[in-house]
């Protein structure tokens, strides 16, 4: 990958509190005065940079995080919000108005398929949802209205990668944009390098890191970002998915960490991954020469941060998954939650729960088996004891049997 350190990048910036403090101070303030009844106009007309006007347009500290998040994905500029949902309907709904079309992954955040599948269409706004690799089908189904291409870099739950590089040379060619969602991946991959235009986080994933807030941001030109806090027609603006101040001065703290954070938990999936494998059990990892998109991930990664934290395991059936999770959470291995990013190792059911919106039958097309169990790995410090204990389960649910062991040592 090009030169570019996302983490120094972040760790560059300064600023300070009121009194010099090492932590900017949060402003606690949902509306702010003028010295002059002129300022508030031209604020409100957009032409009086640096003027706080009302927290739901922006505020101090929510444009520190934006800030850092901008410099994190090397864009001009970037706008927080109150969650995932809110920053991935904010941008969907700035670019595409009735009469449009989006075309997108069919495997993404089930939250995000709903979306395009049941809430747009409404509005008179389509969706077309492909294998998103599939370049002839993607250029195909490119028609005069279509607006976006949207994918997940790493997707969810099946970690497909997409190739940023050729979507985005099909953006080009047909003047869309490419909106990335790369939840899945901070720092391991920076889309903006490969071409994308817009790149969303739900920070409530890796970025915050400990799953106590739901919280989002997209990251994009100053343009872009003006135009979604625009008073007359900005969808961020008008929609009002605002984060709250002391919440995001707690996520940028936890940004500071989010280097090492990453780091630990690719070390820690790849451990486990390779291991899973040798047993013979299904596992899909994209740091495995086994997954199918594993060089793709290693052209378009930052090797330092690893092939993420994310895993996959077919248990067979639903009840081997319940039956294995329920026990591995008892064994004190994690916890048998949705979510991802947290140091502790959380697994969930995929088709039972954050893709239970995808209706079975895509579910099955897509490859979201039944027993598909979906790991975020944690930040164990131990992981040889951890990938001890986790065989034990496997073995005593059945979905590991000793004899398989055997056959292959
Ligand atoms: C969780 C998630 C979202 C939604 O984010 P929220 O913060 O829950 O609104 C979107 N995309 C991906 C890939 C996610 O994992």
């Amino acid at each position: 990958m090009e030169n570019f350190n996302a983490a120094n990048e972040i760790q560059d910036l300064q600023y300070f509190g009121e009194f010099g403090g090492v932590n900017p101070s949060i402003s606690d303030s949902s509306t702010y005065t003028f010295l002059s009844a002129k300022t508030m106009f031209d604020t409100f007309e957009g032409n009086a940079d640096g003027c706080y006007l009302y927290s739901r347009h922006s505020s101090p500290m929510n444009l520190y995080l934006s800030q850092a998040l901008a410099k994190m994905e090397n864009t001009e500029a970037a706008n927080v919000t109150a969650s995932g949902m809110g920053a991935i309907t904010s941008v969907l709904m700035q670019l595409c108005k009735a009469g449009d079309h989006i075309i997108s992954s069919r495997t993404i955040y089930g939250g995000t398929y709903a979306f395009l599948k049941n809430f747009l269409p409404p509005f008179n706004i389509e969706t077309s949802f492909l294998d998103i690799n599939n370049f002839e089908a993607v250029e195909a189904s490119i028609q005069p209205n279509t607006k976006v291409i949207y994918c997940e870099s790493v997707s969810n739950p099946l970690l497909e990668v997409a190739d940023l590089k050729r979507l985005s040379a099909i953006c080009r060619k047909y003047n869309l944009k490419l909106i990335v969602d790369n939840t899945f991946s901070p720092l391991n991959i920076s889309p903006i390098l490969l071409g994308a235009d817009i790149v969303i986080h739900s920070l409530t994933k890796f970025i915050n890191g400990s799953s106590d807030t739901v919280g989002g941001v997209y990251c994009a030109s100053q343009e872009f970002v003006d135009d979604t806090k625009n008073v007359n027609n900005g969808a961020c603006m008008l929609l009002g998915p605002t984060m709250d101040s002391f919440r995001s001065a707690s996520i940028l703290k936890n940004l500071r960490t989010l280097h090492i954070r990453i780091r630990q938990h690719s070390y820690n999936a790849l451990y486990l991954a390779e291991r899973f494998e040798k047993d013979g059990l299904k596992v899909s990892y994209p740091g495995l020469p086994s997954h199918k998109n594993h060089e793709l991930m290693k052209s378009m990664m930052h090797e330092e941060y690893g092939f993420g934290g994310l895993l996959t395991l077919d248990a067979g059936t639903t009840e081997k998954a319940n039956e294995l999770m329920e026990l591995m959470q008892q064994e004190n291995l994690g916890y048998l939650a949705v979510s991802l990013g947290f140091y502790k190792t959380l697994f969930s059911c995929s088709g039972s729960s954050t893709s239970s919106e995808i209706p079975e039958e895509e579910r099955e097309a897509m490859g979201i088996s039944d027993g598909l169990i979906r790991f975020s790995i944690g930040l164990d410090h131990d992981i040889a004891r951890t990938y001890e204990k986790m065989k034990e389960c496997m073995l005593k649910t059945g979905i590991l049997n000793s004899q398989k062991i055997h056959s292959i040592f």
